[in-house]
């Protein structure tokens, strides 16, 4: 890539060799993009051209000077003086015109570096290794992102580079000479570029150059694969009831999902969105200090509301049972999850059937007046439940609160739909959504 020394030098030289082709500065400067550089037979001595990428895209005034950018070393010295300021403009008002030809390198400057003598300084230089100009890269992982490196090749006496991000956002300020390595996340993907300056030890800059790279969404298709992408541990399965059904395999976002006390993830299957939703869950857990979530039976495909021995868990070879107007149980889609313990990292339990843990109080206002009432343990379980309802996680949460059935866990789910409105399922007038307020009365499993 082109040095701003080197852009500002060169230009100069071109102005004049210009002249020897009988064209102006004037000419120069409203003929954007340097056309400059035109004539190799003029390189006779050439010993520059760094840069010389036609590519960099032209869409702003230094893509546009990079096209026919060679051959400038040695003219610092012999030209530079009086012009500076024409070149400087040539520079920017550079177009998309690649007329330039991407720089055969080391002429006309270099014949001017060497007619005044050969006085000029070195040429500030700083060049990309990594990435290479149009790079491709994938995004992975959930949020997903892009690990890009970079590393530049600068000349001596560039102590310091700064990386910015397209508007001139400070990517990084690095001083680890020599590649001055650095690696950055990049969430946003699409046609991206970054600018590298090169400065000495006194702060002034002496060369810039930029690369165009792209980065690419992941290519996903559907929730399945978004699972993949987050890195979920999982494998499907069928079950009646759920869609893209899968099971657990290990932790989902720092947050073991068990049966009861087991070690193990829990065998229940779950609705491949509804893991997203357990994914978010996991870090309203996670911010009261627990990393794992003891749970009921989570998954039953029967009529609600209370599960008996015609009320049955059906399997996929039973009949449809027949509901009537009670419909089906909210456990019955692999969207709704019955919390009972939350456990810390050191073993310690915490259990929402103790009534010292979950402290009830006597009414069903529990992210108001309840909350307001707790404390210890019990502002922690409160405060997940509250937390959950704040997010809008799911679309109804039952409490020791709401009723009897509920004294042992905490029901969690988005519905048959699975879509979390944050509104109670069936009742939602206002969307004044509270949690205890549904008509949902569901207790799960024998
Ligand atoms: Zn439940």
């Amino acid at each position: 890539m082109r040095s701003w020394a080197a852009r500002h030098a060169s230009v100069c030289s071109v102005v004049l060799v210009s002249l020897v082709l009988a064209s102006s500065c004037s000419m120069e400067e409203e003929s954007s993009s340097a056309i400059v550089i035109t004539s190799p037979k003029n390189s006779a001595g050439g010993s520059g051209g760094v840069s010389g990428k036609g590519g960099g895209g032209g869409s702003d005034g230094q893509g546009g000077s990079q096209p026919g950018s060679g051959g400038s070393a040695g003219s610092a010295g012999g030209s530079a003086g009086s012009t500076g300021t024409t070149a400087g403009q040539g520079g920017s008002s550079g177009g998309m015109s690649n007329q330039g030809g991407g720089g055969e390198g080391g002429f006309a400057g270099s014949a001017q570096g060497g007619a005044s003598g050969g006085v000029g300084a070195p040429e500030a230089s700083i060049v990309f290794l990594s990435p290479q100009e149009g790079q491709i890269f994938q995004q992975v992982g959930f949020p997903a992102e892009a690990l890009i490196p970079f590393e530049v090749q600068v000349s001596q006496g560039i102590t310091r580079v700064q990386y910015r991000i397209e508007n001139g956002e400070l990517m990084a300020d690095k001083t680890n000479a020599p590649s001055f390595a650095h690696t950055h996340p990049f969430k946003i993907a699409g046609q991206r570029w970054v600018e590298a300056q090169g400065f000495d030890g006194a702060g002034t800059l002496l060369a810039t150059a930029k690369v165009n790279f792209t980065v690419q969404a992941p290519i996903l298709n559907g929730c399945l694969d978004e699972l993949k992408a987050m890195g979920v541990p999982f494998v499907t399965t069928q079950a009646k009831g759920v869609v893209d059904a899968v099971k657990l395999q290990g932790p989902l976002n720092g947050v073991f999902y068990t049966s009861g006390l087991k070690e193990t993830p829990t065998n229940d299957p779950i609705a491949c969105e509804f893991v997203k939703t357990l994914w978010a869950f996991a870090d309203v857990v996670k911010a009261q200090g627990y990393v794992r979530v003891g749970t009921l039976g989570s998954y039953c495909y029967r009529c609600c509301c209370a599960w008996s021995q015609t009320n049955y868990c059906r399997g996929p070879d039973d009949p449809e049972p027949d509901c009537g107007s009670k419909g089906y149980s909210n456990h019955s889609w692999g969207r709704a999850v019955d919390v009972r313990y939350l456990i810390k990292a050191d073993g310690t339990i915490h259990d929402i059937n103790n009534p010292t843990h979950f402290v009830t109080y006597g009414g069903t206002d529990t992210c108001g007046a309840g909350i307001a009432q707790q404390s210890g343990i019990s502002l922690a379980l409160y405060k997940i439940v509250c937390d959950a309802h704040k997010q809008k996680l799911f679309n109804t949460i039952l409490t020791p609160n709401y009723n009897a059935a509920h004294r042992n866990h905490l029901h969690m789910d988005t519905g048959k739909s699975g879509v979390a409105t944050g509104a109670v399922a069936k009742i939602a007038p206002d969307f004044s959504w509270q949690v205890d307020t549904g008509d949902h009365e569901d207790h799960c499993g024998p």
